[in-house]
């Protein structure tokens, strides 16, 4: 039964009996987890929040812990975030490497009764480049990138709201089934416009786009490593220039939320021309207040990867 459901349940009781037990604990169970009566859904970062308030519609309410402007590597939570995730029924992120916090709290969350959702469970994931010495984790998280393992995630998090909240069952089946016919005419999108291209080099700010790339024939090289900060050696900038030359690379691949400076470095030196590529780990205000979101950001991906590859 839904917590907000037995909170109802135990009001009622409360003003039949006055239980002082039941009422003692119904103030508890509100304090612990707020008076709405939505499920309470903490996620980590921009696309399990868009996940979930996809499948989840007005049945609940989303907390997004990284904001926006912000990458999710280096996110720290503070001790009000930690608190977010205690009040919360339901808590989603990505794991594969990135929310090492989130593994580190995995009992307390479970003593609470909180439902935990690492929505890359149960899918295959690339191991990192030993050489990637800034990376502290042994696999790539960017998962979400190929819609096709995104559909993976969209799924895990729908069961864990479930799990949450069974009453609302047909309701997250039925928006995860649409939202999942939206990824899949994204994938096929993405195939289409990707068949005949003249190249399938990229090179990235950082290497983000190793699933993305995988499913669609490409080859991505990253400037930085698996994380953003990670800085590149000179050996390894001058690598990457040599190999742009070598292959004809036009564009180089900029982030929104990363220093471009290391992309138009590489370009200026190639005369190459950058243009923005983006991982889909965070929007900004101003791209939340043009309406963007996964689907349209990963639009405007496909348009900028056929520029760059000189796709017919
Ligand atoms: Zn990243």
């Amino acid at each position: 039964m839904k917590l907000s459901r037995l909170i109802r349940l135990l009001a009622a009781l409360c003003i039949l009996t006055i239980t002082v037990g039941g009422c003692m604990w119904l103030a508890h169970a509100r304090a612990n987890h707020g008076s709405s009566s939505k499920l309470q859904v903490v996620a980590s970062f921009y696309p399990m929040a868009e996940f979930a308030r996809q499948i989840g519609g007005n049945n609940i309410q989303v907390t997004q812990l990284v904001k926006p402007g912000t990458e999710p590597h280096d996110y720290d939570p503070s001790p009000q975030d930690i608190a977010a995730v205690y009040k919360a029924n339901v808590l989603v992120y990505n794991g594969a490497g990135l929310e090492r916090w989130a593994d580190k709290i995995q009992s307390e969350v479970r003593s609470r009764h909180i439902v935990a959702v690492r929505a890359s469970d149960g899918i295959q994931l690339k191991t990192a480049d030993p050489s990637d010495i800034d990376n502290q984790s042994p696999t790539d998280p960017h998962v979400w990138m190929d819609p096709m393992l995104a559909i993976k995630e969209v799924s895990a998090i729908k069961n864990g709201l479930i799990a949450a909240d069974p009453t609302h069952q047909a309701t997250y089946t039925v928006n995860a089934e649409r939202y999942t016919k939206q990824l899949q005419i994204l994938d096929a999108d993405f195939h289409s416009g990707l068949t005949t291209c003249q190249s399938h080099n990229i090179v990235t700010s950082h290497q983000a786009f190793g699933y993305l790339a995988a499913e669609y024939g490409l080859q991505a090289t990253g400037i930085a490593g698996l994380s953003p900060d990670s800085e590149p050696s000179p050996e390894k900038l001058a690598q990457i220039t040599d190999f742009v030359t070598q292959h004809h690379v036009g564009y180089i691949f900029f982030e929104t939320l990363v220093s471009p400076k290391l992309a138009q470095t590489i370009a200026r030196e190639t005369q190459a021309q950058t243009i923005a590529f983006n991982p889909l780990e965070g929007l900004t205000d101003d791209e939340i207040a043009q309406g963007k979101n996964y689907i349209s950001v990963q639009k405007d991906n496909l348009r900028a990867l056929r520029t760059a590859l000189h796709c017919t």
